[in-house]
Formats: C-alpha cells, sequence, structure tokens
C-alpha cells in the first residue's frame, strides 16, 4: 500500500489476487479500527472476497500493537485449551467457540504465513522470532495489500447519521477535527479497542456513542495494571525499578507465581496483573485490599525458621537472612516494611513475615497506563456472531468487547479468534443478503 501524503490515506490496494466471489456482485465492508482486531477482520473479509475500508483515527495504523512488540510480542500461549480458557474468567462462555475455531496453533500458522517464524520461550509463550511487532505488521500490511483493502487514516468514527451511514472526523493539518465524512458499507465491524494507553489511539469515546444508541455498554476499568501500595521512602529511593524475582501473591483465594518490579507508585508484573480482577472486586467496597507475599514460594516455613535459627554470630541481621535464605536485598527491604523499617527479631516471626508479607493495595494504576481495560460492549447486546443485536449488520470484536485476561498471549489471542469469529459471520451474512454463493 502506498500513503497518499494529500488524504492522509494508505490506499492502492486494488485486488491482485482473483476475487472468490464476482467482482460485478462484491460486497462491501467498512472496519472501524486498525489494531489487530481491525486488521485481521480485514484479512478475512478481503479474502472472503470484499471490498474493505478500514477507518483508523490515527495517522498510523495498530499503535498499541507496535507498543505491545516493545517489550517482546507475546503472541500466544501454550497452555491447554480447558486452562486457557478459564483465564477469560466469567467471559470464557462468550468467547469459547471463537477461541476454538482460531487456536494458538492457527495463530504460529497464521504468523508463519506472513514468513515470520514463531518460537515457544521457556515460560510456555509464544513469540515471533523477531519478538518485535514491527516486522510482522509490515508483512501483514503487504498482504493486505495485494487485495481490495484501502486504509483511511486520521478518520474517526462519530456514529451513524439518519440514513444509516456511517460518520466520521478528518483531521487538518494542525490537527484540529474537520466536519464530517460519512461512508456506506454492507457490512461493518467496528474494533476500536478498549481504553488503555488512549494517546495509542483507542480512547474509548466510542462507548458514548452506542450507548446513546441504546447498546448496553460495561463500563472500563484498568486490567492488567501495576498496584498502588503506598512505600516508605527508604524502599522508593533505593528500590524502584528493582525486580524482585519467584514470589507468590495471593489476595483470598487467588494466587500468582512470578516476577513483580517495585516501583515508586507500588508494583507491577505478571503477578500483579493476575490479581486485578479479585483487587478490583475488594476496592469496590473496601477503602484497600490485602495482598500477601511470600517471598520464597519453595521454601517451607520450618525450614526458613530452622536455617534462621542458627547462630548469626557477629553478622548484620540483613545478612543473616540473605545467607540462610537467599533472598535478594529488594525482597529483604519489602520485610522491612510492616515495622516501618524494623525487622523482627525471632527466627520463626521472621520465617512467618518472609511466607506472608501483608501489603495494602490502595488502588490499580490508571487505564492511561494499564495493559488493557475491562469492560466494553456487553455480550447481552451482540448474539453469538458478535452482531450488535440492535444493528444488524454491524458487528464487534477485539478488545471493545466486555472480556479481559492476565498478560501470557491471552489477549491477543481472544483479540484475533474474536475478530475472525466476527468477520466470517459477517461474510456469511453479506453472502447470504446478496445471495452471493
Ligand atoms: C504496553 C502493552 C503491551 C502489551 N503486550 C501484549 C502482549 O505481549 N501480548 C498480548 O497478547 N497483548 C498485549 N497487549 C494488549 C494488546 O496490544 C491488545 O489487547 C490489542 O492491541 C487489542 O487489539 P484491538 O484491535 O482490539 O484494539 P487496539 O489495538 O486498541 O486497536 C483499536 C484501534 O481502533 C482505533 N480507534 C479507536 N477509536 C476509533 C474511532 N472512533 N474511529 C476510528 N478508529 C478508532 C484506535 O486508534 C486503534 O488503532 C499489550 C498492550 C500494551 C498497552
Amino acid at each position: 500500500m502506498d500513503f497518499d501524503e494529500k488524504h492522509g490515506v494508505l490506499v492502492d490496494a486494488v485486488a491482485t489476487d482473483s476475487p472468490k466471489i464476482a467482482v460485478n456482485a462484491k460486497p462491501t465492508a467498512a472496519i472501524i479500527g486498525a489494531g489487530p482486531a481491525g486488521l485481521m477482520a480485514a484479512q478475512r473479509l478481503a479474502e472472503g472476497g470484499c471490498a474493505v475500508t478500514i477507518f483508523e483515527r490515527k495517522a498510523a495504523p495498530a499503535r498499541k500493537f507496535l507498543m505491545a512488540g516493545r517489550g517482546g510480542l507475546n503472541l500466544t500461549h501454550t497452555t491447554a485449551a480447558d486452562a486457557a480458557l478459564a483465564k477469560y474468567g466469567e467471559a470464557a462462555q462468550h468467547l469459547s467457540a471463537a477461541l476454538e475455531k482460531f487456536t494458538p496453533d492457527d495463530m504460529r500458522a497464521w504468523a508463519h504465513g506472513l514468513s515470520q517464524g514463531t518460537f515457544v520461550g521457556t515460560s510456555g509463550r509464544v513469540f515471533p522470532k523477531t519478538l518485535k511487532a514491527s516486522p510482522l505488521l509490515r508483512a501483514w500490511l503487504r498482504h493486505l495489500g495485494y487485495f481490495d483493502v484501502s486504509l483511511r487514516l486520521k478518520h474517526r468514527w462519530t456514529g451513524w447519521d439518519d440514513t444509516g451511514r456511517l460518520t466520521f472526523t478528518t483531521e487538518d493539518a494542525n490537527g484540529q477535527e474537520q466536519t464530517s465524512n460519512t461512508f456506506v458499507a454492507d457490512i461493518t465491524v467496528l474494533a476500536m479497542g478498549g481504553a488503555s494507553w488512549p494517546n495509542l489511539g483507542s480512547d474509548g469515546r466510542w462507548a458514548d456513542i452506542l450507548k446513546a444508541r441504546g447498546v448496553g455498554v460495561v463500563p472500563f476499568a484498568p486490567s492488567n495494571a501495576a498496584l498502588c501500595i503506598s512505600w516508605s521512602d527508604q524502599l522508593k529511593s533505593k528500590f524502584a525499578g528493582t525486580p524482585v524475582k519467584n514470589i507468590a501473591i495471593t489476595s483470598g483465594e487467588t494466587g500468582a507465581v512470578g516476577e513483580a518490579v517495585i516501583t515508586s507508585q507500588g508494583l507491577e508484573g505478571g503477578v500483579c496483573y493476575a490479581l486485578n480482577p479479585v483487587v478490583r472486586d475488594e476496592l469496590r467496597s473496601a477503602a484497600s485490599a490485602t495482598l500477601h507475599l511470600d517471598l520464597k514460594p519453595d521454601m517451607s516455613e520450618d525450614v526458613i525458621a530452622e536455617r534462621l535459627a542458627r547462630p548469626r554470630g557477629s553478622q548484620a541481621q540483613t545478612n543473616h537472612i540473605r545467607k540462610a535464605t537467599g533472598l535478594s536485598a529488594p525482597a529483604i527491604a519489602l520485610l522491612r516494611e510492616p515495622g516501618r523499617g524494623a525487622l523482627p527479631h525471632g527466627a520463626s516471626e521472621v520465617a512467618a513475615l518472609i511466607k506472608s508479607l501483608p501489603l495494602k493495595c490502595t488502588a490499580l494504576s490508571g487505564l492511561d497506563r494499564a495493559i488493557s481495560s475491562a469492560g466494553g460492549v456487553s455480550f447481552s447486546a451482540v448474539g453469538a456472531d458478535y452482531m450488535l443485536k440492535d444493528r444488524p449488520g454491524v458487528f464487534v470484536a477485539g478488545e471493545m468487547l466486555d472480556w479481559e485476561a492476565p498478560t501470557g498471549g491471552y489477549l491477543l489471542q481472544a483479540t484475533f479468534a474474536t475478530a475472525i469469529a466476527a468477520s466470517d459471520a459477517a461474510l456469511d451474512r453479506v453472502k447470504a443478503t446478496l445471495k452471493i454463493a
């Protein structure tokens, strides 16, 4: 595809493959949002014979996808299907068919089809061999360029006019929004993402447009967000930015094992993200949620106590704990937080603290830096095919829908799977409506 500087549009995507249905009956599809869900819907619909126009409010496609690639793009996972489905909590029932249809192996095959090799990391997570999103995105856009796909950048979708045409604002050279363009298509796929990292495009403003039309939208909340914990100045000044490896965190019955990073605001990292739903629930009715850190999950409290009870001679207590347990300096600093700098004296008291260090989480960090968002278009507003019940021909895909999942490749897997389910259903519908074989 070429970039049309004058119009801020990537165009030129005339089909070079023979369309699979008659050209004179070519159905049209509008995709709103050029994130992974929108691009996958575009691929599926274009390969199925539609003339596809993608509208994207930012000046470039898939900015969040590119950001996701900065820390090593975790495309999918190798978790067994049942365990993977459980990661989606209550939304699992609405995602299971889509996730069964588009599996992690299909995700890898898709990437390989774009000549992007993948590998399984030690954690069972799947990454592109380049680890980045940009080569994959470039190959993907190149692939779309072989089909009848055009991409209109700097087009913000604003709803429908009285005749049912899609409406958009565009931007002038100074970034000011200009009044509307309209567009009509046989089918529409809404793929505008959730509401985290709004500066990358998905600002969730679509929610008001849909709510005004009577579509149920569950309020957004940060997901895969850092835990806000009020640390002592000493911990912050010495250890902000430092990882604490191999820890377990629990909140009530829910727990996770992994690594966290101490920040000036609290703790972040996969092990914290896994607890987001339960912490969010607790914070609805209380000023803080109590979490417990196990700083030595592989060692029993008895063994730790026995080691700490050995004579320490002239060693400082910190050194003694470090040598007896192998705890790192930041982990030992965390042990000092409840006592405002002081450690308990007895071996069994220290062992108990190492195994169950209480932390008060006062909030989840905001949507502006959360990896994803909970909330979105309610599953009660769409059918099993992800078509809006009150707006036939309009489908919803990706993080716009009301599901959440921990990091680990589950986000992109469900984003792609819902995009494929929605666009395949859209294709069936348009073929039936236009009576195309
Ligand atoms: C830092 C970070 C790291 C991540 N790492 C991973 C990872 O390793 N693995 C993983 O599985 N997931 C990861 N994710 C999550 C993943 O990126 C998202 O789940 C995924 O991008 C969601 O895709 P989507 O297409 O539904 O929405 P988005 O990617 O948000 O795309 C939506 C698009 O719609 C556009 N849009 C919004 N409103 C309008 C409008 N009104 N008109 C026109 N266009 C509009 C937006 O500009 C955007 O381009 C990460 C996220 C972040 C922020």
